[in-house]
């Protein structure tokens, strides 16, 4: 029995519910799901209800959005205190962060000559805070671009002409955050990011020293050799590898349980929140 640790809701930039995504977890045959939208707690409440239903498992996550020089570095995060107030005072400050950013990718957009509106933005997004997916779905609205990964590749991707880097926390201070929280912090996706392999294991030394407990080795972004890589690197240090899908419904292509974490695993995991709880 597996789990699937890595799913994003319409609480982020998905497009589907907490409810849809149960029920996919369930006919996937899964044991249960994480629930890890970017930077809020909002779908939790859902999603514990209908994982219930469904009679799988909640693993409560969040997708905490961290930065290093250039780059975005994410950080799963799972069973942290939802009433934190450190946590829940970043979360709040980092949806604010989103919404500037939203607004200077727009105004750099439309320097380029590209007639796309921030109140499509915010519409298309509604409550959930403000990402990249929301304004490639306005551009893709506008006519502007055929699709959401052309959307990227001109203009969004990291570095990309419009692109507009979150103030953020470190992601040494991210994990230190996690682990407070009363959390376990699981690097994501390492291999999407990979520039230089050396810079990212000297990152991911600095992790382990703040108390990382895992490194999301399996991901759909993941190519065979890749996860093997992150899974070493992980197994060289006592760190858990996890896997997770990262649906996003329409708007990735991936689908529930097309990576995930046998149950020891998350077992694991659990254990190393208490350890960490312990020890404050
Ligand atoms: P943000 O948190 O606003 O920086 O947006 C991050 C999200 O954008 C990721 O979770 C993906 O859903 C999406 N994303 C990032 N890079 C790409 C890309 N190159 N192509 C398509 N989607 C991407
Ligand atoms: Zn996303
Ligand atoms: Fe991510
Ligand atoms: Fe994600």
């Amino acid at each position: 029995m597996s789990f699937d640790l890595h799913t994003h809701t319409v609480f982020s930039d998905g497009t589907t519910s907490p409810e849809d995504n149960a029920a996919m977890a369930a006919s996937a045959g899964l044991a249960g799901l994480a629930a890890t939208d970017h930077d809020t707690t909002a779908g939790w409440e859902r999603a514990a209800e209908a994982c219930e239903r469904h009679d799988i498992e909640l693993v409560p996550g969040l997708e905490l959005s961290t930065e290093l020089g250039d780059r975005g570095v994410h950080l799963l995060a799972y069973w942290v205190d939802g009433d934190d107030p450190a946590m829940t005072a970043e979360l709040e400050r980092l949806r604010g962060e989103r919404a500037r950013r939203a607004a200077a990718m727009v105004a750099k957009l439309q320097a380029l000559g590209i007639d796309v509106a921030l109140d499509r933005v915010h519409a298309l997004a509604g409550t959930a805070p403000l990402g990249r997916p929301h304004v490639a779905a306005a551009l893709v609205e506008a006519g502007a671009v055929a699709d959401h990964a052309t959307a990227f590749d001109l203009w969004l991707a990291d570095g990309g002409p419009a692109y507009e880097p979150k103030a953020a926390l470190s992601p040494e201070a991210g994990v230190r955050l996690i682990v407070r929280a009363g959390g376990v912090a699981v690097l994501a996706h390492p291999g999407l990011a990979t520039r230089e392999a050396g810079t990212d294991l000297a990152l991911l030394d600095r992790l382990v020293v703040e108390g990382l407990a895992g490194i999301e080795s399996d991901h759909v972004g993941h190519d065979e050799v890749v996860a093997a890589y992150w899974r070493r690197a992980a197994d060289e240090r006592g760190l858990l590898s996890t896997g997770g899908s990262d649906f996003h419904g329409g708007r990735k292509d991936s689908e529930i349980g097309a990576r995930t974490t046998p149950r020891e695993v998350v077992d694991a995991l659990h254990a190393r929140r208490r350890q960490e709880v312990g020890s404050w």
